[in-house]
């Protein structure tokens, strides 16, 4: 990988919400341009290797810093390193973003509801569509659901809250849905494609997924993303292809 293609940049702040998860901020160079949904190749030196992943970017595109969630896979080249990051450290940034998960992709049918389904950390390029003013003006309803194994695992509460209130100021139509699926006690603890096939998602929504006004993207576990993808195909609705449909996705491994 040649090293030209990346810039050194600072950590700032280090988040850490359980031993598993984390956030971090770097600087944002002023080269790197970004829409909501993308994400930032990241690298770190290993020895003499630099080890590089792709990473969602979790701030909004106008954020003078740089924001990414992330897991520490036990083993893992990359995380089981930067688990340890501090303030100060220096991360390699590539210096283009990457991806298609952007409401750009959207032609038909027209904006009307966006359902963002996430599992674990693949919340983040949500958090930066939702720091989009863009979303709110073009959506009238918008549901963002976060599927995590525990409650501990259910980053980002408080701040979902805060970004609703600052962008979507004065927007009636956002709904914020957990799903806790190791806890039964939880008003939704099952998989998605289940509480989609049943019926429940839409029941919490109060809103029906439909051909003709539904943008719905996914993101995180690739088995989450198949599963939930035929659930809703048994539903009638489509894949997004040039520009047309309801369904984009973006598997993390
Ligand atoms: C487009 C894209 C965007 C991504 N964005 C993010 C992000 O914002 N945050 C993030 O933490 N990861 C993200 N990933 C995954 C990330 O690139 C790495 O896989 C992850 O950092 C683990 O790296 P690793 O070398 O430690 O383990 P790897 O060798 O890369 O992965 C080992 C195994 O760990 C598991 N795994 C990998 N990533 C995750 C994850 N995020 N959650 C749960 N289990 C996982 C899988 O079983 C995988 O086979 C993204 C991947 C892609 C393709």
């Amino acid at each position: 990988m040649s090293i030209e293609k990346f810039t050194l940049e600072k950590v700032l702040s280090v988040h850490r919400w359980t031993n598993t998860l984390f956030s971090f901020t770097m600087t944002r160079p002023a080269h790197f341009k970004f829409t909501a949904g993308q994400f930032a190749r990241i690298g770190l030196k290993v020895g003499d290797d630099l080890v590089v992943r792709a990473y969602s970017v979790v701030s909004s595109p106008f954020d003078e810093t740089l924001e990414f969630f992330s897991i520490v896979v036990p083993d893992g080249a990359f995380t089981s390193n930067l688990q340890h990051l501090k303030v100060g450290d220096e991360l390699y940034l590539e210096k283009i973003p990457y991806g298609y998960l952007t409401l750009a992709r959207y032609q038909l049918p027209l904006p009307q509801d966006l359902w963002l389904l996430g599992t674990g950390t693949g919340l983040a390029p949500f958090l930066s569509i939702l720091q989009d003013f863009e979303t709110w003006q073009k959506y009238s309803k918008i549901q963002l659901v976060y599927s995590v194994r525990t409650q501990s695992e259910l980053a980002y509460v408080e701040r979902i809250q805060e970004i609703a209130e600052t962008f979507g100021e004065g927007h009636t139509g956002f709904k914020f849905i957990p799903i806790i699926t190791r806890d039964p006690s939880a008003q939704l603890h099952e998989r998605l494609p289940v509480l989609i096939a049943n019926g429940e998602l839409e029941k919490v929504a109060e809103l029906d997924f439909n051909a003709d006004t539904s943008h719905i993207m996914l993101c995180g576990n690739p088995e989450m993303v198949e599963d939930t993808k035929e659930a809703l195909k048994a539903r009638g609705l489509k894949m997004n292809r040039r520009g047309e449909g309801n369904i984009a996705v973006e598997n993390y491994w």
